[in-house]
C-alpha cells in the first residue's frame, strides 16, 4: 500500500493485507512502483513466461469501472461508496484475476490475467488537469492486450461525453510514440462495455454509432509522416458487450458480467471475421497477436520503461499535443516547399557565388522572374499543406518559411544591385572615355559636360531597370533606393574622375600650344640677337626695343602668351562643369608649367653651340657692316683694328646680359613668384606630384629667384667669353688678311 504517496521498500516482505488490494502501479504523484516484481512473484506471474495477459479499463469517472473489474474479476478494487461520493481510484491499481467464471472447461477464463484499474478520466476531482488522465490512458493503450472502454449506454454517440477527444490525443499519441514502427506494431482490443444497457436500442445500433465516431476520432488526427494513410483497424480490433443496470436488474447484472467473464480467454482469429464485428459471445479475446510479447518476468521493467517514456515525453504535456503535431508537419511540409524553391533559387546563387569569386559579378538574367515565382510558389505551397494545422504554429512556421526564403532571396537581391552598380560604374566611365575619344577624333569640339550628363542618365535608368527588375512585390527587403543614391553618388565621383583627366587632357592641350606659341616667340628673340644692327644702347629701330631689353620683351611676350593660354583653358574648362577650384588649380598648374617651357626655350637657345653661333653673328654683323647695313670692303687704310674693338666690345656685352633673366629698368628679377601665386586651397598632393620645383617660388627647393634666373654660371660665362674672343679674333685676322690680299691684287 502506498503511504503518503510513496512506495513501500522493495526489500519488504510482502504480506497478504499489504496486495488485498492489488498493487498501485503509478501513485498520484506519477511514479512508477519498483516493487512491482515483488507483487508479480506473489501472485506467481513472474514465471508464466508469455502465459499471462494485460487488461486496463478506460472511461469516465464514476462510471462503474471499478465495479465492473471486481465483477469480472473477482478484484478488491476501491469503489465508490453509494452514498459518499469521491473518487477512489488514485493512480493506476493492479490485480490479478481471481476468478474463473468456468461454465464448461472450453469457456474457461485464462490464466494469469492482470487487470489495471485507472483513474476516472473526466478529471473531475482534479479539477483541470489532464496530464495524468492522458498519461495514464496511454499507458494502459500501449501496455494492455485488451482496454476495456467503459461507458454509459446514454454516453453513446455523444462525443465529449463518451470520452472521445480523450480517446483522440490518446491514439494520436499513442501512434506517435509506439506505433511508428509498422511491422512490430501489436494490435490491442478496445471493448466497449456499454453500461445500464435498457434494450431498447440493440447493442447492434450503438456499435454503429461508436465505430462511426472511431472513424471519424481517426480521420482527424494528426498522423506522422509515412502513416497519413493508416487507418484505426491497422492497430485495433473491436468488440462491443451491453451490460443491465447493476441496481435496476442486479440479477441480469450479475449474470450478464459472468457470461461477459467467459470471453476472457484464450481466442484465435476468425478470418471471415472484420476488425469491427469481435462480438460474438462465443469470441475469445485474447488473441495472441495482442500479446507484447514480453516474458512475465520482464514485464516490470517493459511497463517502467513505457512509462518513463510517457512521463519525460513533453509532448504530452496538456495543450502541446496539436502544436507538436504541427510543428512537425509544418517542418516537414516546409522542408517539401523548400526542395522546389532550390531547384529554382540555388543555380542562381552558384552563378552569382562564382561571379563574386572570380571578381566578375554579374547582372542574372532571369532572376527577378525566378526570384517571384519561387517565392510565391513557395509560399503558396505551404499554406495549402500547412494551414489546416494549429493555426499558432502555422503562423509561425510559415514566418520561419518566409525568413528562411527571404534571408536567400535577399541576398541575391543585394548581389544583383551591387552586380549592377559594378557593371553601370564601368560602363559608364567606359562611354565616357569612348566619346571623348570620338569627338576628339572628329577634331571638333566636344561637349564634355554633355557627354557625362547623358551617359549618366543612361547609366540610372539601366540600373533602375536592373534593380526594378529584381524587386520582389511584398518582400519587405525589396528597396532599392539606397543603393541606387549609391549608385549615383559612385557615378558622380567617377564623372568627377573623369573630368579631371579631361582637365589634364586640356591642360596638356593648352601647354603644347604654349610651348609652340614660345618657341616661335622667343626663338625669333633670340634670332633677332644674330643682326647686331642697332646694337648695345642704340636707338630702338621698328617696334622692337634694343638687345638690352630682350628680357624685358621675353617675359612680356611670355605673360601676354600665357594669358591667351589661361583664357583659353578657363573657357574650356567651365563648358564641362569645373568647379572653380579645379579651374584654379589648372591655372596655377598651367603657369607652373609654362615658366618651365619657357625656361626649357631659353635653355635651349643658350646651349654653348648656340650661344656662340648667336654671338659671332651679333659680333660679324657688326664688324662687317657699316651703319647702313652695307658689307663693309676692307682697304688697308681702314681702321679694322678700331671698328674690331668696337663691334667685339659691344657684342661682349651681351654676355652678362644673357646671363640673367631681369628687368632691364630695375635689374631685378621678373615677378615670377608673384604671378604664379601660391598653390589654390583645392590643389591636392596629386596636382602637385609631377610638379618641377621652381627656384624663389617652392621654398623647399632652397634656392633663390635669382638663382632661378640665371642663365649663365660666371664659369661658363668666363668660357663663353674666352671662346667668342678667338672666334672675334679669327674674324678680325681673317678681315686684315683680306685688306693685305685686296691691295696686293
Ligand atoms: P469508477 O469510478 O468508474 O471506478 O466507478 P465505481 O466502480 O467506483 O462506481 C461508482 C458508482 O457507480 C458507485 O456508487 C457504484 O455503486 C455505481 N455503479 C457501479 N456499477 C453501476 C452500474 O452498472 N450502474 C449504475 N447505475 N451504477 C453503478
Ligand atoms: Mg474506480
Amino acid at each position: 500500500m502506498s503511504v503518503n504517496g510513496h512506495f513501500a521498500n522493495m526489500g519488504e516482505k510482502p504480506t497478504k493485507e499489504q496486495y488485498e488490494h492489488g498493487i498501485q502501479v503509478i501513485n498520484e504523484n506519477q511514479e512508477f512502483n519498483p516493487t512491482l516484481p515483488n507483487y508479480l512473484s506473489f501472485e506467481k506471474v513472474s514465471p508464466a513466461g508469455f502465459n499471462y495477459h494485460l487488461i486496463s479499463v478506460f472511461g469516465s469517472q464514476s462510471t462503474g469501472k471499478s465495479t465492473l473489474l471486481n465483477y469480472l474479476f473477482g478484484t478488491e478494487f476501491g469503489v465508490m461508496s453509494e452514498d459518499d461520493r469521491r473518487q477512489t481510484t488514485k493512480g493506476i491499481w493492479m490485480s490479478k484475476n481471481k476468478k474463473s467464471h468456468a461454465i464448461t472447461d472450453s469457456k474457461k477464463m485464462a490464466e494469469n490475467i492482470l487487470v489495471m484499474d485507472v483513474e476516472g478520466t473526466d478529471g473531475r476531482e482534479r479539477g483541470e488537469d489532464q496530464d495524468f488522465e492522458r498519461k495514464s490512458a496511454l499507458f494502459a493503450l500501449a501496455t494492455s492486450e485488451v482496454l476495456i472502454v467503459n461507458i454509459w449506454e446514454h454516453q453513446v454517440g455523444l462525443y465529449q461525453g463518451a470520452n472521445m477527444g480523450l480517446l483522440k490525443v490518446v491514439f494520436e499519441v499513442n501512434l506517435e510514440l509506439f506505433l511508428k514502427d509498422k511491422k512490430s506494431n501489436p494490435r490491442s482490443l478496445l471493448f466497449f462495455v456499454i453500461r445500464d444497457h435498457l434494450g431498447t436500442t440493440p447493442l447492434a445500433n450503438l456499435r454503429n454509432t461508436l465505430v462511426q465516431d472511431l472513424s471519424r476520432i481517426w480521420s482527424g488526427l494528426n498522423k506522422p509522416p509515412g502513416l497519413e494513410k493508416s487507418k484505426i483497424e491497422d492497430y485495433f480490433d473491436f468488440a462491443f458487450a451491453a451490460l443491465p443496470h447493476k441496481i435496476l436488474q442486479p440479477d441480469r447484472f450479475v449474470s450478464e458480467v459472468e457470461k461477459l467473464g467467459t470471453r476472457f480467454r484464450e481466442g484465435f482469429r476468425d478470418p471471415r471475421r472484420d476488425a469491427f464485428k469481435n462480438d460474438q459471445d462465443s469470441d475469445g479475446v485474447f488473441l495472441s497477436e495482442y500479446h507484447r510479447r514480453i516474458p512475465a518476468d520482464g514485464f516490470s521493467i517493459y511497463a517502467q520503461q513505457v512509462w518513463d517514456q510517457i512521463v519525460n515525453n513533453k509532448d504530452l504535456d496538456l495543450p502541446t499535443q496539436q502544436e507538436l503535431m504541427a510543428q512537425f508537419r509544418c517542418d516537414e511540409i516546409s522542408r517539401e516547399v523548400l526542395e522546389g524553391f532550390d531547384e529554382t533559387i540555388t543555380p542562381f546563387e552558384s552563378k552569382q557565388a562564382e561571379g563574386i569569386r572570380l571578381g566578375q559579378p554579374e547582372v542574372l538574367g532571369g532572376l527577378g522572374a525566378a526570384m517571384r515565382t519561387a517565392r510565391m510558389k513557395t509560399i503558396k505551397a505551404f499554406e495549402t499543406e500547412a494551414s489546416r494545422y494549429h493555426k499558432g504554429v502555422y503562423i509561425r512556421k510559415k514566418g520561419e518559411l518566409e525568413s528562411k526564403i527571404d534571408g536567400r532571396l535577399k541576398v541575391l537581391f543585394q548581389g544583383q544591385l551591387s552586380a549592377a552598380h559594378k557593371s553601370g560604374v564601368t560602363s559608364f566611365s567606359d562611354a565616357v572615355s569612348a566619346a571623348v575619344k570620338a569627338g576628339q577624333k572628329k577634331g571638333a569640339s566636344y561637349d564634355f559636360a554633355v557627354i557625362v550628363d547623358r551617359e549618366k542618365k543612361n547609366a540610372l535608368s539601366k540600373y533602375d531597370k536592373e534593380a526594378r527588375g529584381v524587386v520582389v512585390e511584398g518582400a519587405p527587403w525589396s528597396n532599392y533606393k539606397q543603393e541606387m543614391s549609391l549608385f549615383h553618388k559612385d557615378l558622380n565621383e567617377v564623372s568627377g574622375r573623369l573630368r579631371r583627366e579631361e582637365m589634364r587632357r586640356l591642360a596638356t592641350r593648352v601647354e603644347r600650344w604654349v610651348r609652340s606659341r614660345l618657341g616661335e616667340s622667343v626663338g625669333l628673340e633670340f634670332n633677332a640677337l644674330g643682326s647686331g644692327r642697332g646694337g648695345s644702347g642704340a636707338p630702338e629701330t621698328g617696334e622692337r626695343g634694343g638687345e638690352s631689353e630682350i628680357w624685358d620683351r621675353i617675359w612680356s611676350v611670355f605673360i601676354k602668351t600665357v594669358q591667351e593660354a589661361e583664357r583659353r583653358f578657363t573657357e574650356r574648362a567651365k563648358s564641362f562643369d569645373a568647379s572653380s577650384g579645379e579651374v584654379d588649380v589648372g591655372l596655377w598648374r598651367l603657369r607652373r608649367k609654362s615658366w618651365g617651357v619657357l625656361r626649357a626655350k631659353i635653355e635651349e637657345e643658350m646651349m654653348e653651340g648656340n650661344l656662340l653661333l648667336k654671338l659671332r653673328e651679333n659680333f660679324e654683323d657688326k664688324f662687317r657692316y657699316d651703319e647702313a647695313g652695307v658689307p663693309r670692303i676692307w682697304r688697308p687704310t681702314d681702321d679694322i683694328e678700331g671698328i674690331y674693338t668696337k663691334a667685339r666690345e659691344s657684342t661682349l656685352t651681351l654676355i652678362p646680359l644673357l646671363s640673367r633673366f631681369q628687368s632691364s629698368h630695375t635689374s631685378t628679377p621678373p615677378p615670377l613668384d608673384d604671378w604664379i601665386g601660391n598653390p589654390p586651397a583645392e590643389a591636392t598632393p596629386a596636382d602637385e606630384e609631377d610638379l618641377t620645383p621652381i627656384g624663389g617660388v617652392d621654398e623647399e627647393e632652397g634656392k633663390s629667384l635669382e638663382e632661378e634666373m640665371l642663365i649663365l654660371s660666371d664659369a661658363k660665362r668666363q668660357d663663353v667669353t674666352t671662346r667668342f674672343k678667338k672666334t672675334a679674333d679669327g674674324v678680325y685676322v681673317e678681315a686684315k688678311r683680306s685688306a693685305i690680299g685686296g691691295m696686293t691684287q
